[in-house]
């Protein structure tokens, strides 16, 4: 296989997560006794652009259509996206003349914040019954990819662009070329595009290998980003480390005509990344022992509780856990259910470990001695939001980057 930015054949893989369904392919009861798809998930490093990726692609079609995955439902990603509006608004003192384009809207909770600006804006989102939330919600959205004929349609309903983002979008589709080419066509020269993007080195540090599952198909540090926008003719010209996903990168992206200067930050961050050796295999195998290192010890802890006869729910069913679950075993002969707040999951069964997810009134019918907290980029919100369960003796796993009981 050639590495999707540089075209190089020889990638040098790292990392098996064994074969697992697709992390959203949440399934109804009746499909329960149904054979499951399931993809090997490996991970491979590309010593001549730096890019992260997996080996095994699935067609996009098998992944986006039925997305239940809803924004607005975690405060924290409405408060960051109403900053971020906020921000690039002021940063391109964007007005009612103005349009704001985002690629990947979800239900359209970022363009949400720049209508209160006043800018027009309009949100390409593939996943249908997403698309038909935002425009509920009042928000203009093509339910499609964004590809050319998107592109065609915006232009000439629209105009050209002052600001396009593309939020956790570019680790999602292997279109990466063929997005920056309908960016640069739809961009007006001084405009900007803004990319975020899970920040490998967060990973690496802070152990979210759980967000390797094959929705995901790159894992970005800068150099490879830089790489393939100067490929593309385009330049990267500021970058800031956000909290998001466990840290991502927030990357600022003009057209070679614009003027803006090349802020510092980029060249900061690209020598950082070259001196914790983000550049070389021995970082990523290290990563990948430590990787293994983390299932046994979260297996023998669950394991152990079960021994005891210990009762254990989980909480929250992010696509994440689908890598987490399925790349231990664990499944419905440790946890006897998973709640989580999004009614699109209630009901379901998780992906290859068919867990039961239910509203997080459960904890109250059927008390666990023991939540394993697999949304646990948000432990601390979760921790306040069920402090009476703790008050009341149940105590909570945080999975990684080690087990630990609170
Ligand atoms: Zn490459």
């Amino acid at each position: 296989m050639a590495c999707r930015i540089c075209n190089n054949d020889n990638l040098i893989k790292f990392l098996s997560l064994g074969q697992t369904p697709l992390a959203n392919s949440f399934l109804e009861k009746e499909d329960l006794n149904k054979k499951e798809d399931t993809y090997p998930l490996e991970v491979g490093f590309c010593p001549n652009c730096k890019l992260v990726q997996l080996y095994y692609v699935v067609p996009p079609g098998m992944m986006f259509t039925n997305y239940l995955y809803v924004s607005s439902t975690s405060d924290t990603f409405k408060l960051h996206f109403s900053k971020m509006a906020e921000e690039l608004s002021n940063l391109m003192k964007l007005d009612v003349n103005s349009l704001a384009v985002d690629i990947g809207s979800n239900d359209g909770v970022l363009l949400k914040g720049f209508q209160k600006f006043g800018v027009r804006t309009v949100g390409v989102e593939p996943a249908t019954n997403i698309a038909e939330i935002a425009k509920k919600n009042g928000i203009d959205t093509i339910n499609d990819f964004f590809n050319d004929s998107v592109t065609d349609q915006i232009l000439s309903s629209k105009g050209h662009a002052d600001v396009i983002t593309a939020n956790n979008v570019f680790a999602h589709t292997d279109a990466i070329k063929r997005i920056i080419y309908n960016v640069k066509r739809l961009l007006k020269d001084d405009g900007i595009f803004v990319i975020e993007v899970a920040y490998l080195v967060d990973m690496l540090q802070k152990m979210t290998f759980d967000i390797i599952y094959h929705e995901h198909l790159f894992y970005y540090s800068l150099a490879p980003l830089d790489y393939l926008f100067n490929q593309q003719g385009m330049q990267i010209f500021d970058v800031q480390r956000i909290p998001t996903h466990g840290g991502s990168l927030r990357v600022f992206v003009k057209k070679l005509e614009s003027s803006k200067p090349v802020e510092k930050s980029v060249s900061e961050i690209l020598g950082k990344e070259k001196e914790m050796g983000i550049h070389e295999l021995r970082i990523y195998e290290n990563f990948a022992n430590r990787v293994y290192e983390a299932k046994e010890q979260l297996v023998k802890l669950i394991k152990g509780l079960k021994n005891q006869g210990k009762a254990i729910a989980g909480y929250g069913a992010p696509a994440k856990s689908t890598t987490l679950l399925n790349f231990c075993g664990l499944g419905r002969g440790f946890i006897d259910y998973i709640v989580d707040e999004n009614n699109l999951k209630q009901g379901l069964y998780t992906p290859g470990t068919h867990i039961p997810i239910t509203p997080p009134s459960m904890l109250d019918k059927r008390r666990p001695d023991y939540i394993l907290i697999l949304a646990w980029n948000f432990a601390e919100e979760i921790l306040n939001k069920t402090k009476k369960y703790k008050d009341d003796g149940i105590k909570f796993i945080i999975p990684l980057p080690e087990p630990v009981t609170v």
